[in-house]
């Protein structure tokens, strides 16, 4: 696992938050003394890497209670469905991410979109990363179901929804550690192998649904108390939510 890094976030009860950063994606794995919760789970080909993460952690999946999905892009949900059904957990979204998350609907960049941006730095040794991965891959999660109305969640690790739709219409983020860490998917990321820089900021508009509406979203994260930031892709970051949102707001 030499390109994976866990950061952990421990809570006054004893339960725990990690961050699983990869090269290309994160998820995280909220644990505590009724079994782990997984938020969001990487590419299609990265089933082994979230099982070698839930262990590195010192869990065991059979102690996966549920998943919980930022937003039903395939970097996201790629490997949810193979673990869901193998291990027998629900998958739980905003209620908009729904239709999303069973490929009734797709808000994600094309091949063509992606062709569009093709001249760029970056893009094509990005792109031949995530083909790896199976950024090609269209298969969605059917058994994909609406969490409750309002948080917190009664799922391990508790985790609070926060809606920040653009991105996708039912992108959701999650407080979590007793609402110290904001897990923001990708609203409000640090770092995308497009991306010539480092920090907080917004994906690149060729992959978001609504980037006027993701932007818009981010100016009710500023009053959240968290004080660190698990993103959908790039390292943790500790700040303010304030401060977060200003950055990326500026770029
Ligand atoms: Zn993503």
């Amino acid at each position: 696992m030499s390109d994976v890094d866990i950061t952990t976030i421990t809570d006054p009860r004893g339960g725990r938050a990690h961050l699983v950063h990869t090269d290309h994606v994160n998820w995280v794995i909220l644990q505590d003394d009724s079994g782990v919760t997984l938020i969001d789970g990487g590419y299609p080909k990265q089933v082994d890497a979230v099982l070698a993460s839930i262990r590195e952690v010192g869990a065991d999946p059979e102690q996966i209670r549920a998943a919980l999905v930022t937003h039903a892009h395939v970097d996201h949900i790629g490997g949810l469905g193979v673990l869901a059904e193998r291990y027998g957990f629900a998958v739980f979204m905003d209620p908009t991410e729904v239709p999303h998350g069973r490929r009734e609907i797709l808000q994600q960049a094309t091949p063509l979109d992606i062709a569009k941006i093709s001249y760029r730095p970056r893009v094509l040794r990005w792109l031949s990363g995530v083909i790896r991965l199976g950024v090609l891959d269209t298969t969605g999660i059917p058994s994909s179901e609406a969490f409750a109305a309002s948080g917190p969640l009664d799922l391990p690790g508790r985790p609070v929804p926060v809606a920040i739709p653009g991105h996708t219409d039912g992108h959701s983020g999650y407080l979590v550690a007793d609402g110290r860490v904001l897990v923001s998917g990708d609203a409000l990321i640090t770092a995308h192998g497009i991306s010539p820089v480092a920090g907080p900021q917004c994906l690149h508009h060729a992959f978001q649904h609504d980037l006027a509406r993701n932007r818009e979203s981010l100016l009710a994260l500023r009053d959240l108390e968290a004080d660190t930031i698990f993103p959908g892709h790039g390292p943790v970051h500790h700040g303010s939510m304030a401060d977060a949102v200003d950055t990326a707001l500026s770029r």
